[in-house]
């Protein structure tokens, strides 16, 4: 039994890394470390990237996951977030023209179609005649305290290396910094800018507590050196603090939040779907400039010691998720007009050929109906795209106008397109619940009652650095075969393996492997939320908290906890073929008929597959007494 141990919030220091080198974009992997004890200079100049940093992991860094109930308050009382807004409402008094103007591209930020903060750059670079530098800045202690997977770092760098080619066309440098540890990466950025005499900073926010914290910091240091900061909101397609309740609150029930978005959204279109325009080009004369040609010719990076993926992972991750803007627009087209396909089961291309023009049956029009069937690619696997921004979500919106011929976003639930766009209102939904509520990130339930919830069998998620220091995690015995798949419920066993194998699964996927960890096998969600973090590709804090907090029934307009999944009535529904199934589970692969569902043991035991790990009955009898009373066994 596990009850979690609260503790303050708080940062430690400090995690080292060295990165290791793509040699030539695209070019087979083959990582080679960074130069040792070289001045800055030196090491800007042999490798193109500024890799001044420590070489040895620090295994000190170790941040708090779970705040103290008084703390996520305190923090809940007055978000950051708004601080940010009231900053860029504010605005800077315009400083001298200077040397530059910088853009400085976030993780999710990974786009030059369509990008408010960068189009802005370039627009004043131009009006005030300096050149326009890019700047992206990896953190690994960021990466380590948010639980970002390797395959999502794997798909930074692999957008970077194709950023670099893009950068490079329009005769933009792209300066990539490593910085640790995180608490100075500020300083370290406004270093940069004062060596570079920039006095424009341009970037869009993200929302997370800590990147919050970290811009109110950037606001202050530019208020302090006469840099002036210019913020924009980029990631969603209602900015955070625009809905609001009749009492001037952030929503907690979606569906009032939805009638109020879709309203909003249709009033001001053109304000929220508008196409940022493209950035201009430098001067090509840049590229001759002694200070900016060695960024130019920087190699691309391959990969962050701690986060590595093993050749044959890299090469799944490749094939299932191509890098880059134009991928991602082409991903978004088949959605639209091309038909489901069953043979996109495993790491396939998404653009593979084959997919026939769907004309009234393509996959979006057919969205209401097959979106919770995960045995064909019904759904538009663009989260991983949408949560990297390599994609903008205002694309797809005006391409969904395209498709239906409409002046207006399709609000209508009933149809597939209108169903689709309800999906990407839960992604501002979750943003703004983050924003609002930033204790849901702070490892805290947004219902503080469900936080005495008696748990089972546990990992301790405040242990983040346990894998950097060899030690194993602590898992018991139940939540190592839920991991690894072996629970006995096939369905749960391919979302697990699917999820492990592709660092992506369908949304019913996981909110049957979410709902079974925390009610039938009542391991706590933080413990589920960290594994899938660490695992998928298209991470997303807010989305990622706001499913489980929904699924484990203590988040914001949760599953109520008396409704519990039965896994095996969901199987037979969201997997009617059994090809779901048989293709992650093959000790199944011969199973016909709804046994697959549900092998009795005697099948199990044959077939090598694992009877079922816990009673489904029994299970569910106790979560509804422990959630009835929190606190209780
Ligand atoms: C336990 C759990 C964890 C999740 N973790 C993440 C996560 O880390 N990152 C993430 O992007 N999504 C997450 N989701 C939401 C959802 O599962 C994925 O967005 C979806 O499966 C992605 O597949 P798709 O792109 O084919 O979606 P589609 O069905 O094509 O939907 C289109 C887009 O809408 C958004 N969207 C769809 N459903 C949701 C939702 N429930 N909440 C928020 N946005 C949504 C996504 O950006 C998605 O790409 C999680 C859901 C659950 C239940």
């Amino acid at each position: 039994m596990f009850r979690p141990t609260l503790s303050p919030t708080g940062l430690l220091s400090c995690q080292i890394y060295h990165l290791a080198f793509r040699t030539s974009v695209m070019s087979k992997r083959q990582r080679s470390t960074s130069p040792v004890g070289t001045t800055r200079e030196e090491e800007l100049n042999a490798s193109g990237h500024d890799v001044k940093r420590p070489r040895r992991v620090d295994t000190r860094f170790n941040p708090i996951k779970i705040a103290s109930a008084e703390a996520a308050a305190a923090v809940d009382a007055d978000p950051p977030c708004f601080k940010i807004q009231e900053y860029m409402q504010q605005g800077m008094p315009e400083p001298d023209v200077g040397k530059a103007v910088f853009y400085w591209m976030r993780f999710a930020d990974l786009r030059i179609t369509d990008n408010r903060a960068l189009s802005q750059a370039s627009e004043r670079a131009r009006a005030i005649g300096v050149p326009l530098v890019a700047l992206f800045v990896l953190s690994p202690q960021d990466y380590i305290a948010h639980d970002r997977s390797p395959r999502r770092i794997d798909f930074v760098l692999r957008n970077l290396a194709t950023l670099q080619i893009s950068f490079r066309e329009l005769h933009i440098p792209f300066h990539i910094v490593t910085h640790s540890p995180r608490k100075t990466l500020p300083e370290r950025v406004f270093q940069l800018l004062k060596e570079y005499e920039c006095n424009h900073l341009f970037a869009n926010i993200e929302y997370e507590v800590d990147e919050l914290r970290r811009d109110i910091r950037v606001w202050k240091l530019g208020e302090k050196h006469g840099i002036q900061v210019n913020l924009f909101h980029n990631k969603n397609i209602i900015e955070p603090g625009v809905i609001l309740t009749k009492q001037g609150k952030g929503y907690t029930v979606y569906s009032p939040y939805w009638r109020n978005w879709i309203d909003t959204l249709n009033s001001n279109l053109d304000e929220y779907i508008k196409e940022a325009p493209q950035p201009l080009p430098n001067s090509e004369s840049i590229m001759q400039d002694k200070r900016f040609s060695v960024l130019f010719k920087a190699p691309a990076l391959d990969s962050i010691a701690g986060f590595e993926l093993n050749d044959t992972d890299a090469a799944k991750m490749e094939v299932s998720w191509p890098a880059g803007e134009t991928a991602a627009k082409q991903i978004l087209e088949r959605f639209l007009n091309t038909r489901v396909r069953s043979s996109q089961l495993g790491a396939v291309n998404p653009l593979n050929p084959g997919a026939q023009n769907g004309e009234k049956h393509s996959r979006i029009l057919k969205y209401k109906d097959t979106r919770d069937q995960m045995d064909k690619d019904s759904t538009s696997r663009l989260s991983v795209y949408l949560s990297s921004g390599v994609l903008s979500i205002r694309e797809c919106i005006r391409q969904t106008m395209v498709l239906t011929g409409s002046k207006k976003v399709e609000g209508n639930p009933s149809s597939g397109v209108g169903r689709w766009i309800q999906e990407l209102a839960w992604r501002d939904f979750y943003t703004g619940v983050l924003s609002h509520y930033p204790r849901v990130s702070m490892g805290r339930p947004y219902f503080e009652k469900y936080s005495e919830v008696v748990w089972e069998d546990h990992q301790v998620p405040q242990d983040s650095v346990a894998k950097h220091e060899g030690r194993e995690d602590v898992d018991g015995e139940m939540c190592r075969r839920w991991k690894e798949g072996m629970t006995g419920v096939p369905i749960v066993d391919a979302a697990m393996r699917c999820l492990r194998e592709m660092g992506w699964v369908h949304n019913r996927a996981r909110m049957i492997a979410a709902m079974y960890l925390t009610k039938d096998l009542m391991i706590d969600w933080r413990v589920g939320e960290r594994y899938f973090m660490q695992n998928l590709i298209d991470g997303d804090l807010a989305s990622n908290n706001g499913g489980w907090q929904w699924c484990a029934s203590t988040g914001v307009d949760p599953c109520p906890y008396f409704r519990i999944f039965n896994p095996h009535t969901q199987s037979l529904k969201a997997d009617p073929t059994g090809d779901f199934i048989r293709h992650w589970v093959p000790e199944l692969q011969k199973v016909r008929g709804p046994e697959l569902h549900s092998p009795p043991a005697s099948m199990a035991d044959k077939l090598g597959y694992p009877r079922e790990i816990i009673d489904h009955s029994q299970a569910r009898d106790r979560a509804l007494r422990r959630f009835k009373n929190p606190g209780e066994e």
